[in-house]
């Protein structure tokens, strides 16, 4: 570290200077700046609450430090092809990345860069937010995950059970009927000597099919019987809920997130798991697109609006290639899938959500990013509707 500082007079001033050590005090964000080689020159006092180190600790030392392992092994390679070609991968944007602490313990941080040219040097400095620290504590987030993977497989089983349903009532009616035919053929043929018995089997053939379709009937039901909870729930909560949840799942690589949400925007009233869960299955669509598409990189932009007098809009778009013609009018139906993995239920379970509270979903090109643009609304609420709803 020393051995940096001595060698160039400018850093060591950089860091010395009475402006930058005001802002790296003060700042409520967690601050870091680094030199153009990576090194780290500044270290505010709410990103050493944040990783654990102190300022002497931390200052001198690579920025990789701070990074997860994966990360970490790529960040040398993102500086020099920056420097090499300009490509404005990071800078100016927010994006999600795994930090990593002192004691070794991986974090989510939003991470938004900037650029300083300090006499031909340049520096960048990055703001640091914890976005796991907005929910209450790890454990409670660990909470909201289990609910979430709870929610999802009973969704995922109730499209299951619907469709099933479905498909079988035909085939199970078709049994009992034919079964019901052949009986009453049957019981007319008196010159048979096991009729009695034949005719009995057949009866129990066509109970037999009748029970199947309410077994299935009563499956369905029982997945789909969990009653939704309505809250008053702000949007950004919900977005910024959604985004993390979506990056623990480790969708975040290489992707630039942009989020707009205005500012006084009415809260919805929703079950928040229920709402988290459609962003969440958009978001994931959002990023396994991009990744089929052009391997790493994208772009993925969530916009909150107001819609109409009684709803918000929430849009989830990306850079990805588009929705396949094939498949657009149909995406939303249960098992219709482009994916060699894929199941076809996450859009179907958003619709479901959607319009179990009256609202809709719908899909479009998205004008600026290129890729698909996901729309849905859910109803924006007042205090006395939650009383009235419960
Ligand atoms: P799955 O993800 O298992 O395929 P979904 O119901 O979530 O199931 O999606 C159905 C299909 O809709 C996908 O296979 C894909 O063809 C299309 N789709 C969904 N989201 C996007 C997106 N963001 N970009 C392009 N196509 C998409």
């Amino acid at each position: 570290m020393s051995e940096v500082m001595t060698d160039d007079s400018l850093i060591a001033s950089l860091s010395q200077s009475d402006q930058l050590r005001v802002i790296l005090e003060t700042s409520p964000a967690a601050m870091v700046v680094i030199d153009d080689a990576g090194i780290i020159r500044g270290f505010g006092k709410a990103a050493q609450k944040l990783f654990g180190y102190s300022e002497e600790q931390a200052i001198g030392r690579n920025v990789s430090l701070l990074m997860s392992a994966a990360h970490a092994a790529q960040h040398d390679t993102y500086l020099k092809r920056y420097h090499a070609t300009g490509e404005r991968r990071m800078m100016g944007f927010t994006r999600v990345e795994n930090a990593c602490d002192c004691n070794g313990h991986v974090f989510p941080v939003e991470i938004t860069l900037g650029e300083a040219h300090v006499e031909n040097r340049t520096y960048y400095i990055g703001f640091l937010r914890d976005v796991g620290e907005q929910l209450a504590d790890r454990r409670q987030l660990r909470d909201i995950l289990d609910e979430l993977a709870h929610a999802s497989r009973i969704s995922a089983m109730g499209a299951f059970a619907t469709a099933i349903a479905h498909e079988l009532n035909q085939p199970l009616t078709a049994i009992t009927n034919y079964a019901e035919g052949v009986r009453d053929i049957l019981a007319r043929r008196s010159d048979l000597a096991d009729r009695e018995q034949l005719v009995e089997i057949l009866d129990s053939c066509s109970k037999q099919a009748v029970r199947a379709g309410q077994l299935i009937h009563r499956l369905r039901d029982f997945v789909r019987g969990g009653r939704p909870r309505i809250e008053l729930t702000d949007p950004a909560a919900l977005v910024d809920n959604s985004v993390t949840l979506a990056m623990i799942n480790g969708f975040r690589r290489d992707v630039r997130l942009e989020i707009t949400i205005p500012k006084g925007l009415e809260k919805v009233a929703v079950d928040p798991v229920q709402a988290q869960q459609v962003l969440f299955n958009l978001i994931r669509n959002a990023f396994e697109a991009m990744h089929a598409g052009e391997g790493a990189g994208g772009r993925l932009r969530i916009e909150v609006m107001p819609h109409d007098a009684d709803h918000i809009e929430f849009v989830v778009e990306d850079s990805g290639p588009g929705i396949d013609p094939q498949v657009a009018d149909r995406m939303f139906e249960s098992f219709v899938t482009t994916k060699g993995g894929g199941m076809g239920v996450g859009l179907s379970i958003c619709k479901q959500i959607v319009e179990s509270y009256g609202s809709s979903i719908w899909a479009t090109r998205s004008p600026s990013l290129g890729g698909a643009a996901f729309h849905f609304t859910l109803p924006a609420g007042r205090e006395s509707d939650v009383e009235e709803k419960e």
